[in-house]
């Protein structure tokens, strides 16, 4: 089959590789969509400490079953299907507690079992025992699958992050992420959602969605107008979806008493430290909440809002290419000219 295989920091190579065998105790599925997440996009640039070269990555994942495993039943050819790509450990501490995201012991499609980013992709029989392989109804296009991923990130967050009715949020970093910030926070019924980016492209394309103001930070300083803009009183909640220190400081200081903080995105590993007014932290009893992945209850929620079209997802895919044509989606992606790329392996 051909695959994009990783061999390093920026070479990935689409070539011709093993057809993986369908094991008893799982399936082998054709790969329809797969998506080029903004993980991917770091692991191709800067790597990442779960990926071994050489590398199949692909992590949003939903295909066709072309084959099944002896031993596996309650599947039929031809389904199709999404993958969580997160597989935990399911017995220890974290697990039990419902928080399987935080489990130590998780595998991960694209990681350290092979990715979508190929024509074919096994669902080992660990898939099936401790995963989560659910079956995509037949009106919904497994080009929207792609988006359950993030999705499941955004309502972890939002969750813990408690956003509720009437809320003014705002949301720093508006690629695909920050977009769906604001699809969950319109659908746990917050009133005003700021959208802002130093991006002029990306900001105009997170405008087919629920943000109600959208702001340059790079043009104005970003405190003083959010400030102006809710009479002095500051935002409930603000997300941090960008991977920049100066936005999680920014974030703090437009928050009102007892707001959160919520660090959704990871910055550089060289220098992640970051400069926080301790004692607005302490004076206005702000919370800082980090946020990162998913459980699978999160991923089952995002799925059904997909399946049900409870947020809008119009305008979200803006790209799909042929495996081939990654790298071209990567450099869309890093210009901002790109909300969400779906790779295509049967495309040519
Ligand atoms: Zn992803
Ligand atoms: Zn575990």
């Amino acid at each position: 089959m051909k695959a994009l295989v990783l061999e390093g920091k920026e070479k990935i190579k689409y070539i011709e590789v093993d057809t993986p065998v369908c094991p008893n105790d799982g399936l082998l599925i054709k790969i329809d969509s797969v998506g080029l997440c903004g993980s991917d996009v770091r692991t191709y640039s800067h790597g990442h400490h779960d990926v071994k070269y050489p590398c199949i990555l692909g992590h949003e994942n939903a295909g066709t079953i072309v084959e099944i495993g002896n031993l596996v039943s309650g599947f039929n050819l031809g389904e199709k299907i999404i993958v969580n790509p997160v597989l935990p450990c399911g017995k220890c501490w974290y697990c039990q507690k419902g928080w399987q995201h935080m489990c130590s012991d998780r595998l991960t499609y694209g990681h350290t079992i092979q990715g979508g980013f190929a024509e074919y992709m096994v669902v080992p029989g660990v898939g099936l025992e401790r995963g989560q392989v659910i079956k995509i109804p037949d009106d919904v296009s497994t080009d929207d699958m792609v988006i359950v991923e993030l999705l499941s990130s955004v309502i972890n967050s939002q969750e813990y992050a408690n956003v509720t009715l009437g809320e003014t949020i705002a949301i720093f970093g508006t690629g695909p992420i920050g977009c769906l910030h604001a699809e969950i926070a319109k659908l746990r019924g917050a009133k005003d959602i700021i959208m802002i980016d130093i991006n002029d492209n990306r900001l105009e394309l997170s405008k087919k969605f629920s943000g109600t103001k959208f702001i340059n930070s790079a043009k104005v300083d970003i405190v003083k107008e959010i400030m102006d803009y809710t009479n002095g009183f500051g935002v409930d909640a603000a997300i941090i979806a960008t991977p920049a220190i100066e936005s999680q400081a920014q974030g703090l200081d437009i928050l009102r008493k007892r707001g959160r903080l919520v660090i959704f995105g990871g910055v550089s590993s060289e220098n992640p430290y970051t400069t926080l007014n301790s004692n607005t932290i302490h004076y206005n009893e702000i919370a800082v909440l980090g946020s990162f992945a998913y459980g699978p209850n999160n991923f089952q929620k995002a799925f059904d809002i997909v399946c049900n079209k409870m947020i809008n997802t119009d305008g979200f895919i803006t790209h799909k290419l042929p495996l081939s044509k990654v790298e071209e989606g990567i450099a869309e992606v890093k210009a901002g000219n790109a909300l969400k790329v779906v790779l295509k392996p049967t495309m040519n």
